[in-house]
């Protein structure tokens, strides 16, 4: 997911001597924009949990942040597959770095409608109903079952990536109206080679 709000710290950031840069290079990897029929199809669960897997994950953080995004899930990379990471402080606290494997929602409360994007729909946004509360169940990069709570944002990002695992776009949350209008201006986009 996209953060616009966050953007200009970002960049601040990724100019400055920060930590991240302290560790080994990361691969990043282009994020793959709508209209790749990855984003719409289900990703696989994850059965292997290895230094592979952790390294993919730590992969994805570094693509995220590179992208100032506040979440990024598998199929954008273009790997069809149920892991998604999210941290809703652009790198600022190690701790804040999430992992989510085969993530499912056990309980969701309240609603929140707020603006969101996406990495992959770049330059769009639009407002999405969400919950205000979610519990997710899923599997760190080593295999081992957590239980995590998200509010607002976290609780929209938990979603929003959960819904990538999916094969959904927040596309498909807006009205009809809105969502034709965003994919008529990507068709004309992708005809100027713009996208
Ligand atoms: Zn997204």
């Amino acid at each position: 997911m996209s953060d616009k709000s966050m953007s200009s710290e970002a960049v601040a950031s990724t100019s400055a001597e920060t930590p991240q840069r302290l560790s080994a290079a990361r691969k990043i990897y282009p994020i793959v924009k709508y209209g790749n029929p990855v984003l719409e199809k289900p990703g696989a669960s994850v059965k292997k949990f290895d230094a592979e897997l952790e390294q993919l994950t730590e992969d994805m953080f570094a693509s995220m942040y590179a992208a100032q995004g506040v979440g990024l899930a598998a199929p954008q990379i273009g790997l069809s597959l149920r892991v998604a990471v999210v941290d809703v402080t652009g790198g600022k606290n190690p701790e804040a770095k999430i992992v989510l494997a085969n993530p499912e929602v056990t309980h969701a409360e309240g609603e929140v409608r707020e603006e969101e994007g996406c990495l992959s729909i770049p330059g769009f946004r639009g407002y999405v109903v969400r919950p205000q509360f979610v519990t997710i169940k899923a599997q760190n990069a080593k295999g081992e079952f957590f239980e995590i709570r998200g509010e607002n944002l976290l609780a929209r990002a938990f979603c929003h990536e959960i819904d990538h695992l999916n094969g959904i776009l927040f596309l498909q949350h807006l009205s009809m109206l809105k969502r034709d209008l965003i994919k008529r201006k990507i068709k004309k986009l992708r005809k100027q080679g713009e996208w």
